[in-house]
């Protein structure tokens, strides 16, 4: 007899299907750490970080994909003259169920660099299984998520589960540089639907129960104030760049926090945050007036303050100090992402999703998506989308 999960309304017979469902998946557990760990010998790192792109570990994929069970597996590359294939990879594998509705789940094939090589106590292209854990470059972002999908594809077909939905396995190029020759390129391409369920693996929290829905904006200043360098005996005119802008920073630091002192428990910690952060060297020697000073300021701000709103207090405060003490002030942003619109708690994919975490983690809430993945670029068009964890 199949195994039919879209009409049970026994619960009891639901629970016992899903208990085979995790035991199945427990038996594979070795085969998924193995199938991880040859995914990590893959340095996927995309030309704006200095790497040739995702195309060898799409062909490890390839090779692998026809014994998950998906009935469809294609490619929808991407041209992009930077890398030596000349493409970026994005594969979509699917698996058909009884309906033409869509669980579509979009993990990403490309990883950071590794950084400092000495900061790792092993290399990060050669995984490493230590105390039930794996550690290697991309381990959690995102191969854990791409595995586990390709496991939930095997899991309907072996165990010859008759499922309602369509699963879509999305493994995207590009998402760590912004995600134009991955999900940007299938949502061109007209491969997903605004009925789609999308779901996004890509954010990792302990016990896998924070479903993700919202995020806030973020915003780089950079704040340079220009006076006149001298001598610190007071010999001459000078501006001191130092004093000026720590005022400037203290003004504007009260002002912001003033200004915008709205809360939401969606997020942590629910309040915007505005934080001066580097501040670049000066003159080398102590008898001297500095005569620039440039300080930096990482803002994550609530939906809905609007980032011009912000940007206001930033240039109104300049322009006030600039008056008062002739000192010049020149503001500059260097990222500027404005929050997609938050997908609704009752969405139908964030009430599906629920009901599945809270069967078996006890219980889920809500929170933020990291800004910059896969979700933000498909919220961002007006979709409702749910992220979630499959970490145990
Ligand atoms: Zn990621």
């Amino acid at each position: 007899m199949r195994n039919i999960l879209y009409q049970l309304d026994d619960k009891y017979l639901e629970m016992k299907i899903m208990d085979k469902v995790s035991e199945f998946i427990e038996d594979r557990s070795d085969e998924m750490k193995e199938t991880l760990m040859e995914l990590l010998r893959y340095p996927a790192i995309g030309p704006d970080n200095d790497g040739d792109g995702e195309m060898a570990k799409a062909e490890y994929l390839m090779n692998i994909l026809p014994k998950f069970g998906f009935d469809k597996i294609d490619r929808y590359d991407a041209p992009d003259d930077r890398v030596t294939s000349g493409r970026r990879p994005n594969i979509v594998a699917v698996k058909h169920g009884v309906t033409d509705k869509n669980v579509v789940i979009i993990a990403h094939m490309d990883i950071v660099p590794s950084g400092d090589l000495d900061e790792w106590d092993t290399d990060p292209f050669e995984p490493v299984y230590k105390d039930g854990k794996i550690y290697g470059r991309g381990a959690e972002d995102n191969g854990q998520e791409i595995v586990a999908s390709l496991f939930a594809a095997k899991t309907l077909d072996e165990m010859d589960i008759d499922h309602k939905n369509n699963l879509k396995v999305m493994l995207v190029s590009d998402e760590e540089t912004g995600s134009e020759y991955g999900i940007d390129h299938l949502l061109e391409e007209g491969l997903i639907h605004q009925d789609d369920l999308v779901i996004v693996p890509d954010h990792s929290e302990k016990n896998g129960r924070q479903i993700e829905i919202v995020e806030k904006s973020a915003l780089w200043v950079k704040v340079t104030t220009h006076g006149i360098q001298g001598h610190a005996a007071g010999l001459g005119r000078t501006i001191n760049a130092n004093r000026v802008a720590s005022r400037y920073l203290l003004d504007v630091d009260k002002r912001l926090h003033e200004s915008f002192d709205e809360e939401d428990e969606l997020f942590s910690p629910p309040v915007s945050t505005f934080e001066p952060t580097k501040r670049e060297l000066n003159v080398p020697n102590v008898n001297t007036v500095p005569g620039t000073d440039v300080q930096y300021y990482d803002c994550r701000i609530l939906p809905p303050i609007d980032l011009t709103d912000v940007k206001e207090v930033f240039e109104k405060t300049a322009d006030e100090i600039s008056k008062e003490t002739g000192a010049k002030f020149e503001i500059e942003y260097s990222k500027e992402k404005e929050t997609p619109k938050k997908t609704p708690e009752d969405a139908e994919v964030v009430i599906q999703l629920k009901k599945a975490v809270e069967d078996h983690r006890r219980g889920t809430w809500f929170g933020r998506h990291r800004w910059g993945d896969c979700s933000r670029t498909y919220q961002g068009k007006g979709h409702p989308c749910s992220g979630m964890v499959f970490q145990r």
